[in-house]
């Protein structure tokens, strides 16, 4: 009997690089099409296209208006779902396409990275129901306030891509990228890295906050409070890719998966990185209770996300402490202003600046039951000549700061160390990995 179900297929930069790889992704959509489903595509902008229009921005103005370089930068994703619809046309079958805006997704007013509120996608299922494909262009909104429009952060058409799935009320949602699905390290990096036929939301949640950007965070966060199923596969090949949901029974009749990596093992399920935060020190801290509130309040108002916190022993002799914290790097000049604007009134004598460093993050709910892998990590570390900055933790997840030009090194042991080497080298298919 047949199926029909109402699926969201989201295309990333590298699979739409050029008209032919336009050509080849219209190929697949109208194949689902025509196998009778519901189809709603979320496209990202041609290969480097979000990279190459800030560089011009910046070439303009060092400091370009954010309202504006929303603007600038939604365009990208404009083209690439406006040729896709023209690819299908060719192809013979109705395609319309969108912007966020036009889709219904609206969004808070911080440009740059803004969140969605709400979708109305009145459109879209409009036209679903005069049977065209839908194709909405990622990462943007309207914010409710302004009308402005917005973007959700790089990286973020994964987010859109969700969120119309739990709206739409889809089945599932396809995220087809350049690598054969989620593996256990960025096979860029660790080319012996597996794929992992299945993950838990909790776990994709924390590969994703330690950088694995194969899905954006707030994406997996929505698919995990909505319960959408998330498939992670390459639009180059017909592999089966990942599968982030919740834990599936299991089936006993089922054939293992040849290429995956083992379901059994598991202590860590990934080795992730992150070249994207600095790390902030205050230095001569008065240790006082509220002055580290007072700090944080300060960061916290300019609505940036601090990851890593260190404090350390205050020195008896000057009752004065430093506080260490990493941040996204893109944030890295309003946090130090607000940080600067606060230095007479707290009393603290410097500000220090880092942006050469790197987190590695080993992942993994078997961590819970099994003592000892932080030992592991840390030795695999020392062994390889890696030291560490700063390290933090969590119930599922060890985290550490390195140099910045340690930061391949000590993937590569970690993922060693736990035993993830495959023996077969993982394919990525196109992407400049910018
Ligand atoms: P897209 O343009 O399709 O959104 P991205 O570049 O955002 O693609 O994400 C895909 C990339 O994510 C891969 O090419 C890979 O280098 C990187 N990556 C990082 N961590 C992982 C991981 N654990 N598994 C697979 N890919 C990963
Ligand atoms: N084009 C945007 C970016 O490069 C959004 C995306 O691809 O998800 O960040
Ligand atoms: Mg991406």
């Amino acid at each position: 009997m047949f199926l029909r179900v109402r699926v969201v297929q989201k295309y990333g930069g590298s699979s739409v690089a050029d008209a032919e790889s336009i050509k080849r992704v219209a190929k697949r959509v109208v194949a689902t099409k025509q196998l009778g489903h519901d189809v709603v595509v979320v496209i990202s902008a041609m290969g480097d296209t979000t990279d190459e229009l800030m560089d011009l921005a910046l070439q303009v103005t060092p400091q370009p208006p954010p309202r504006e370089l929303d603007m600038l930068l939604t365009a990208g994703e404009r083209m690439s779902a406006a040729l896709l619809a023209m690819a299908i046309a060719d192809q013979g079958l109705h395609a319309r396409s969108l912007t966020g805006s036009q889709a219904g997704i609206i969004t808070t007013g911080t440009h740059g990275n803004a969140r969605i509120i709400d979708i109305t996608p009145g459109r879209i299922t409009k036209a679903l129901d005069a049977d065209d494909i839908v194709i909405v262009a990622g990462f943007q909104g309207v914010a409710q306030d302004t009308k402005d429009v917005t973007t959700l952060g790089r990286g973020a058409s994964d987010t859109t891509a969700v969120a119309l799935a739990a709206s739409l009320g889809a089945d599932y949602c396809e995220i087809y990228t350049d690598v054969d699905g989620v593996y256990t390290a960025d096979p860029r990096i660790v080319p012996s890295a597996q794929r992992i036929p299945e993950i838990s939301y909790e776990e994709m949640l924390e590969m994703a906050a330690c950088g694995a950007k194969i899905l954006h965070l707030r994406c997996v966060e929505y698919a995990r409070r909505e319960r959408v199923p998330v498939q992670v596969r390459s639009s180059f090949s017909d592999k089966p890719g990942t599968w982030v949901r919740d834990p599936q029974p299991v089936d006993p009749d089922a054939q293992p998966d040849p290429e995956g990596a083992p379901v059994e093992q598991a202590i860590i399920s990934g080795v992730a990185h992150d070249r994207g935060e600095a790390k902030i020190t205050i230095v001569g801290v008065p240790d006082k209770i509220g002055e580290a509130a007072r700090i944080f309040e300060a960061v916290a108002a300019t609505e940036i996300n601090i990851d890593m916190i260190v404090q350390n022993v205050s020195a008896v002799a000057t009752s004065r402490t430093d506080i260490s914290f990493t941040l996204p790097k893109t944030d890295g000049v309003t946090a130090i202003t607000a940080l600067n604007a606060l230095q007479e009134e707290v009393g603290f004598t410097d500000v220090l600046y880092d942006d050469q460093i790197g987190k590695v993050s080993v992942v993994g709910v078997g961590m819970r039951s099994h003592p000892g892998v932080t030992a592991k990590f840390f030795s695999a570390l020392a062994a390889a000549n890696v030291n560490i900055g700063m390290i933090s933790t969590s119930e599922i997840r060890i985290s550490v700061v390195v140099d910045q030009d340690d930061v391949d090194r000590a993937v590569a042991a970690a993922h060693t160390a736990f035993g993830l080497d495959a023996t077969e080298q993982a394919v990525v298919y196109a992407g400049t990995g910018r």
